[in-house]
């Protein structure tokens, strides 16, 4: 199990109030993620307007400033410096009428074949954001999902959900390292897309995915399939949240998946009732 929300952090979308709590990600102070137990999942259960991408910002807003104190009407204000107010673009959409599915934390020996099984079976192509380690230790998944014709998306090494806070260098070694592990399962493969750990996006880590050529890759619709609900709970928050252009979160590692898999075929139906099934494009 494991995952543990980190933030909690309530941005407004385009009217829609959604309250992110460490997306990828999971409880408050739990246990670190481990290659067994990953997990993901802002607090609402999804759905922002496919549109754009104005992201929220990663701290609360600062309260309204308290009232003056009545001494020192001379001195200049002591406010504090006012923490930088990160502003960076996160990619919510699939830029088309498209709908992506994306599938985090993996490749996981277990899980990983079954949804590449079941995604084959329906012809359907999506996008798969791996964490270095487990790259480096199922190259064999890698390559099968490249050759079946899905396209990647760092997850940084090994889900690191603070990974944000660090120097642009050490970030940039990490996703670096990832990218590495991938490319040595699949030697120039490209790498479009980053995906932070638990959506705990920073300032810093778009600029440095960007800087690699990575697009910051976030989501239109969490079902919170790490929490593991019912098949058909995940399946109906999928198709009922899902608008043109959404980037919908599952994973296929980060603990038993039986349920995400058993919801696959019912969101794939439900879903290509009204649109086409899409993996994000290699090019930005
Ligand atoms: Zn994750």
């Amino acid at each position: 199990m494991a995952h543990r929300r980190v933030h909690g952090l309530a941005a407004v979308v385009t009217g829609i109030t959604l309250t992110l709590s460490a997306a990828c990600g999971g409880k408050p102070a739990a246990a670190p993620w481990s290659p067994a137990s990953a997990g993901a999942a802002p607090g609402a259960s999804a759905v922002a307007t496919p549109s754009l991408d104005a992201s929220p910002s990663p701290s609360p807003s600062p309260a309204a400033p308290s009232p003056t104190p009545s001494r020192a009407p001379t001195k200049a204000p002591t406010t504090k410096p006012t923490p930088e107010k990160a502003k960076y673009t996160l990619q919510r959409t699939t830029g088309s009428a498209g709908v992506a599915l994306t599938f985090d934390d993996g490749p996981h020996a277990t899980w990983t074949p079954k949804v590449l099984d079941a995604l084959k079976a329906r012809g359907v192509k999506a996008t798969f954001c791996l964490v270095g380690t487990q790259a480096k230790a199922y190259p064999q998944l890698v390559r099968r999902i490249v050759a079946e014709g899905h396209t990647l998306c760092n997850h940084s090494w090994n889900h690191e959900f603070k990974l944000g806070t660090w120097s642009e260098a050490a970030i940039r070694a990490n996703m670096q390292r990832t990218n590495d592990a991938i490319h040595a399962a699949v030697p120039g493969a490209p790498i479009r897309y980053f995906r932070h750990p638990g959506g705990n996006w920073t300032a810093a880590a778009v600029k440095v995915s960007r800087s690699l050529g990575m697009s910051p890759l976030h989501w239109t619709v969490d079902p919170q399939d790490w929490r593991r609900p019912a098949a058909s709970t995940i399946a109906s928050r999928v198709v009922k949240n899902t608008r043109a252009g959404g980037v919908v979160l599952l994973h296929d590692a980060g603990g038993d998946r039986a349920n995400t898999l058993a919801a696959l075929p019912t969101i794939i139906s439900g879903l290509r009732g009204k649109y086409r099934l899409i993996r994000l494009p290699d090019t930005l």
